[in-house]
């Protein structure tokens, strides 16, 4: 973005990824972009006359829609009817008092648990409504695949610049760490925290056996920031690491227990659903416009996200 003054209002500034968002706008500050973070103390999004007021409020030009309802495969084996309606209703409203107060750019996220269960890999962007996503994150999915729809019809029938972003697996600070809806990551860091404390086993839900993406959020921080200013494109973008660095579940927990140095004994509990069995994206198109970019070793992101939590284990989400 250059030229006139940008007001970016981020959405769902409080949660996982956009706390990596405001840590990287105000470190990489341009002198003509106000940046506005909000959460849902500043008005409920699932509420049209309150996402009014606030964009009434702040006269955005660009918005970084993150708020939603997230959570782990627990989570959304549970509750898919309120991970679709809650999520539904965001992204309407954020994307129709966008088009009605004449926001320039609006790039929101989907994600890529919301692909088809039954797919080629590698995943890539043009695969999103190739056939039903896996059973276990119905609702979510579907809720976000209408992301990629609206974008199209909000482009086709008044030419808006509304796009997604697609990230894979997201980990880092300020996650919610809670052990029955969080990510994986998350149930693996506090569960082991909980096992050094009272000298108990910890126990991997699942066979270990399914792969992931990991994506730290300060490297999509970093790439949704470079999105807002210049992606300028209604197809979605995949952001993500490279296919090579995807790992098992099992590896993943023998990481955080190195950089836990928990010595006790580790236990797989099988009557816990694997859920999905991979999700193997392709970031070529992401390369094609930023092949230099350096993700964080996923080690080192796991060792500080380690450390956040222990730091931040009074007030952290759980
Ligand atoms: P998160 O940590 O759960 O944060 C959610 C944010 O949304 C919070 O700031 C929350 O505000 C806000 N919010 C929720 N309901 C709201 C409402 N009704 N009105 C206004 N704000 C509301 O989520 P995240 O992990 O950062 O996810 C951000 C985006 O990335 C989402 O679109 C998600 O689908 C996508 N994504 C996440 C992952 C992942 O692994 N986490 C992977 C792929 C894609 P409060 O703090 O005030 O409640
Ligand atoms: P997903 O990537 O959308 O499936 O969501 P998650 O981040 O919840 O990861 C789920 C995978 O991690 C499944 O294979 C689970 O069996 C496995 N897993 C192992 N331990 C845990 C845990 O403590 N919490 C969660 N959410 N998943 C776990």
């Amino acid at each position: 973005m250059s030229g006139e003054q940008k007001v970016v209002i981020v959405t769902g500034s409080t949660g996982l990824v956009g706390s990596a968002v405001q840590i990287v706008a105000k470190k990489e500050q341009r002198p003509d972009e106000k940046w506005v973070f909000l959460s849902s103390k500043d008005g409920n999004l699932r509420n049209i006359e309150e996402a009014r007021a606030i964009f009434k409020k702040h006269s955005p030009t660009h918005v970084i829609n993150l708020a939603a309802k997230v959570g782990g495969l627990f989570s959304n084996m549970k509750y898919g009817c309120d991970f679709l309606r809650t999520n539904m209703e965001i992204n309407q409203n954020v994307l129709q008092v966008s088009h009605e107060t004449g926001v320039k750019k609006v790039i929101s996220c989907m994600s890529t648990c919301i692909f088809p269960d039954k797919t080629t890999y590698p995943i890539d962007e043009t695969m999103v409504h190739n056939g039903p996503p896996h059973p276990s994150n119905y609702g979510y999915s579907m809720a976000k695949r209408m992301i990629d729809v609206m974008n199209r019809t909000y482009h086709d029938q008044y030419g808006c610049m509304f796009t997604s972003a697609i990230p894979t697996n997201v980990y880092g600070p300020y996650d919610n760490y809670n052990l029955e809806d969080g990510h994986v990551l998350t149930g693996l860091i506090h569960k082991i925290y909980l096992a050094k404390k009272n000298n108990t086993p910890f126990t991997i839900w699942g066979s270990g056996k399914p792969r992931r993406q990991f994506i730290y959020s300060l490297d999509l921080a970093r790439l949704l920031i470079w999105a807002i200013r210049e992606y300028n494109d209604v197809n979605p973008i995949l952001l993500c690491v490279d296919e090579e660095d995807e790992v098992s579940i099992k590896e993943l927990a023998e990481m955080v227990v190195e950089e836990t140095g928990f010595k006790g004994s580790v236990t797989h509990d099988l009557t816990k659903a694997d859920g999905q069995f991979k999700k193997t994206a392709s970031n070529a198109k992401l390369r094609s416009y930023l092949p230099d970019f350096k993700f964080t070793p996923i080690r080192q992101g796991i060792r500080e996200t380690v450390e956040w939590f222990a730091a931040n284990y009074e007030t952290a989400r759980k």
